[in-house]
């Protein structure tokens, strides 16, 4: 089969695939249905209707690239075109200044030798520190101003000369060759400004005009390229590739197609002309019409150029060069995790640049693919990079272990969604026809495609410039049927985007879809119309806008990030929260290459203040970021601003021991954010709100972790949890459960004063800044109605007895001083129980306790033998003892450190981490 025959085959294929295959969505497969039925001989079928329709269309341009190939011209390539060719390409950036010129001229003479030839294609130059605007924009703008009839256009032409006087300078030196390329130069502009005169005079200019003025940015950079190549001893020529190239415009007038028999003449013409040369160097972006006047390739258009080339020349292979490492699998500079691609199909390169990745021209791959010519994107300023290796197969065990059926995301930005809606559109055959024709007549390409099941509306998307022409026409084609009532309404939806995922690997599984959808919603993109792709590489959806970067990188987190990537947010940077950042800067880059865990920490907010980062807080400089850079706390804005977040899962970390963010629980979980805190507030707190947060964890599948709230960081309520889950029973809990009153009874001793240990261990920073806080029991108190209702005991804070060790008259002394003051008056009592105990051979511990039997907590101070276990307490360690049905003669006892910013901070981290583990961590 001749390759072109093979091309119209695929073709063929495809669209036959497209009918029928088993991806096509019900909404797409009836759109793509009518396609087929009306379209019967796409391969060489002639324009009609439903050419329109993006996926077709491209279908049908593959069939027309290979059909336009006239026989023996395409087939037969002359004595001088063959496999010792390579094509390079260098975007505009490597062309950019006169350094970057000679580097690449020197890495071009380089590759030339007995058996390999080299074509080199070249941009325009580009933007570069010293000169940020790219030559093409600046000859855009300037031939905008003249037709506006803005002299400013003048400057424009003075500062693209002195652009390109500066460089050659720089570049050629005092020397022949720059004496002719200033004088071409000077030429060049004498008649570029003779002509945006006539422009400025017109006040108009046309397309013929403006693609002849727009070229020059190649013609000039491929000049001085060749000169600088000729400076360096190649054996080389310029190729002006409008003596060369001959396209013709597509039926959108969006893209041009290669007149390839046309072409080749031309080509076999100038090898006769300038001999078989070693080194070519050629231009980029412009070629000419059939009519013999100058055109581009559009926008990007050298990337086409080259390949085009690579396809005349029949070489072996074709390198485009820019400034980044490959084809990424979204765009680099949206979404920061982007991960450069070892390979892809022409296919998927094909469907990522036509959805908006501009990294390659959408027609680059084509000529490429025709002729099985394998393409790589190299970086030229890290050409250690591998690069993207485009060609037939790309090897999926190489990308992710073959794990990702998704290769890239990209976006086609600002587009406008018309939908055409009415009840009598159902059944009616026709109607996709004559939308589709309607908009085609007005020379509007129409980017994406879906129609509702129910048949009762069709939407697509086109560019967003397009809009009201789109509008303007279906309006006046369907007058009749508006006003007849058959179709109620003509919408039009501006300031939309096009989100596309491209891979061959979706073709044979299941549930991407699914996936996708699931992670926009979870940022809570709202998604306005789906379709998937008929070539079943692409899943296609519509959104606002404004959601176009969030969503990008929402997806491309889904896929592509570690396997679990958690948004955190800090309430409290304080002590145990600060501690907790910290923690999490040591660990995070372990977490992520073990467990593939990926805690980012997302916003710090303190009492007065909060610091939002879309990718992420500096762990390093956290805290003078929340000096510097922070706007005012706002708990709703926090969680707005987490739930919006791309990152599929988050987490708000309350590390503050106050009623405020508590009472933001319930919204937060409404959001969708998980919360892991220390704070006890709500879990002793009012039990309507308890019951109401349990209930949404349970009914929302939001997790609530709060294991720092008891025993800090020993495992006092996942041992609770894990009894209770096996069916144990809780008889009773018992324990010392303060680390401050822990040390206190652990060091009060017969002969000392218990006015004296208090103030020991408030010097020692054991106590709260006024101790009563601890010795009133509260704490003990609000911990014991956390471990009660944990066992189904619905306490209320208040139904709790506390045994305060705060003496009745010195609970209403103002300050902590005066109580620190009279605490002495009150020894004697303490010493006297003191003395009961020690004279019966026991201790006094301060403890809280769950009577799970009868239903009761309490809080108090209680004797026990020496031998006890809480006897053997030390320092401020805290006890916990379960007597249960399973441990019934023998407690379960946890015991260990249970205060302090760094093992409370590990509790918290903990529970970071079984979130972790329940949103499929590997354990
Ligand atoms: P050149 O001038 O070399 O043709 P372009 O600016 O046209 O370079 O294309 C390269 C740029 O494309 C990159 O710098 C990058 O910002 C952008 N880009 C967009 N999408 C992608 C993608 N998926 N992979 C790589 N680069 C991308
Ligand atoms: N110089 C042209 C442009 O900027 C073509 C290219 O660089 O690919 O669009
Ligand atoms: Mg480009």
């Amino acid at each position: 089969m001749l390759a072109s025959q093979k091309l119209a085959h695929r073709a063929g294929l495809e669209e036959r695939r497209a009918c029928i295959g088993p991806h096509v969505s019900r909404s797409q497969q009836r759109v793509v249905g009518r396609v087929g039925k009306l379209a019967p001989h796409v391969s060489g079928a002639p324009a009609n209707a439903i050419r329109q329709t993006s996926v077709v269309r491209k279908l049908l341009r593959v069939a027309a690239a290979a059909s336009t190939v006239s026989g023996a011209a395409a087939e037969k390539p002359t004595g001088v075109r063959g496999a010792h060719w390579q094509v390079h390409k260098f975007g505009g950036t490597c062309m950019a200044s006169a350094d970057r010129i000679r580097a690449t001229a020197e890495l071009m003479a380089s590759t030339v030798g007995p058996d390999s030839s080299t074509c080199v294609v070249v941009s325009a130059m580009g933007n570069h520190p010293t000169s940020p605007i790219k030559v093409t924009d600046l000859i855009l703008n300037m031939i905008k101003k003249a037709s506006r009839q803005d002299a400013a256009f003048l400057v424009d032409l003075a500062a693209l000369q002195e652009k390109h006087v500066d460089t050659a300078k720089l570049l050629l030196g005092q020397s022949p060759e720059l004496t002719q390329f200033v004088s071409s130069l000077m030429d060049d502009i004498t008649n570029l400004k003779a002509m945006l005169q006539a422009m400025s005079i017109a006040g108009m200019s046309t397309d013929a005009f403006s693609d002849f003025v727009v070229g020059h940015g190649e013609l000039w950079s491929g000049r001085l390229f060749a000169l600088c190549c000729k400076q360096l001893g190649a054996d080389v020529e310029f190729m002006d590739t409008r003596d060369v190239l001959v396209v013709t415009p597509t039926s959108d007038g969006a893209s041009v197609d290669l007149d390839e028999a046309v072409s080749n003449g031309r080509m076999d013409a100038w090898f006769k002309a300038k001999g078989n040369k070693k080194l070519i160097v050629a231009t980029g972006f412009i070629a000419r019409s059939r009519e013999g006047t100058a055109t581009t390739l559009k926008r990007n258009g050298s990337d086409f150029s080259a390949t085009i080339m690579g396809a005349l020349l029949r070489c072996r292979h074709i390198t485009i060069w820019t400034d980044v490492d490959g084809v990424y699998s979204a765009d680099p500079r949206k979404v920061p995790e982007a991960v450069c691609l070892p390979s892809m199909t022409y296919h998927e390169a094909w469907e990522l640049s036509y959805f908006g990745a501009n990294v390659l021209h959408p027609r680059t791959t084509l000529p490429a693919m025709k002729y099985h010519i394998p393409i790589t994107i190299r970086n030229f300023f890290n050409q250690s990079a591998p690069g993207t290796r485009i060609s037939d197969v790309a090897s999926d065990a190489e990308v992710y272990g073959g794990k990702n059926t998704i290769k890239g995301f990209a976006t086609i930005d600002n587009v406008t969604l018309i939908n055409v809606e009415g009840t009598g559109m159902v059944g009616v055959p026709g109607i996709a026809s004559r939308i589709f024709s309607s908009v085609r007549d007005a020379g509007i390409n129409v980017i994406m495609i879906s129609q509702a099941s129910s048949e009762q509306s069709i939407c697509f998307a086109v560019k967003g410039t397009d809009g009201d022409a789109a509008q303007r026409v279906l309006n006046e084609r369907f007058a009749d049927s508006i006003s007849a009532g058959r179709v109620s309404a003509v919408q039009v939806i501006p300031h939309c985007c096009v989100l596309a995922a491209v891979g061959q690997g979706m073709v044979a599984r299941k549930g991407v879809a699914a996936t996708m959808m699931s992670a926009l919603a979870k940022a809570n993109v709202n998604i306005k119309a789906i379709a998937q792709g008929s070539s079943e590489y692409n899943i296609t959806v519509l959104i606002d806008q404004v959601d176009s970067e969030r969503a990008l990188r929402a997806v491309h987190s889904r896929f592509y990030l570690s396997d679990v990537p958690i948004g955190v947010g800090i309430v409290g940077p304080g002590l145990i929260g600060g501690t907790l950042i910290a923690q999490l800067r040591e660990q995070r880059q372990q977490l992520k290459k073990e467990f593939g865990i990926d805690l980012r920490l997302l916003g710090v907010a303190s009492s007065g203040k909060m610091l939002l980062r879309e990718t992420g807080v500096d762990l390093d400089n956290w805290k003078q970021d929340l000096e510097d850079k922070s706007v005012a706390c706002d708990l709703d804005k926090f969680g707005n601003f987490l739930s919006s977040h791309y990152i599929p899962n988050r987490v708000i970390v309350d590390c503050t021991a106050s009623d405020a963010p508590a009472s933001k629980y319930m919204t937060w979980m409404q959001q969708g954010i998980h919360v892991v805190t220390p704070n006890k507030k709500l879990g002793s707190g009012p039990l309507d709100q308890y019951q109401a947060v349990r209930r949404m964890q349970r009914e929302g599948y939001i997790h609530f972790f709060y294991e720092g709230t008891v025993g800090a960081g020993l495992p006092v309520i996942g041992t609770l949890k894990h009894l209770l889950e096996t069916g144990d029973k809780i008889i009773k809990i018992e324990g010392i459960l303060s680390g401050t009153l822990s040390y206190i009874f652990n060091t009060y001793q017969p002969g000392m004063k218990f006015s004296e240990v208090v103030a020991d261990a408030r010097s020692k920073g054991y106590t709260e800044p006024d101790p009563r806080d601890d010795l009133n029991g509260t704490d003990v108190a609000r911990k014991v109605a956390i471990l009660a209702r944990e066992c189904g005991l619905m306490l209320e804070l208040d139904s709790i007895p506390v045994q305060s060790l705060v003496p009745e008259p010195l609970r209403a002394v103002a300050s902590s001083a005066d109580y620190m003051a009279r605490l002495p008056e009150f020894d004697a009592d303490m010493d006297a129980k003191l003395r009961e105990a020690e004279a019966s051979g026991d201790c006094l511990r301060y403890v809280g306790v769950v009577d799970a039997q009868n239903g009761k907590g309490s809080v108090e101070l209680r004797r026990y033998p020496k031998s006890h276990p809480f006897a053997q307490l030390q320092g401020s360690d805290n006890i916990i003892s379960f007597t249960t049905a399973r441990y019934f003669k023998q407690p379960l006892i946890v015991r260990g450190p249970g205060a302090g910013a760094d093992v409370t901070a590990a509790g918290v981290f903990s529970d970071l981490l079984r979130l972790a583990a329940y949103l499929g961590a590997p354990s």
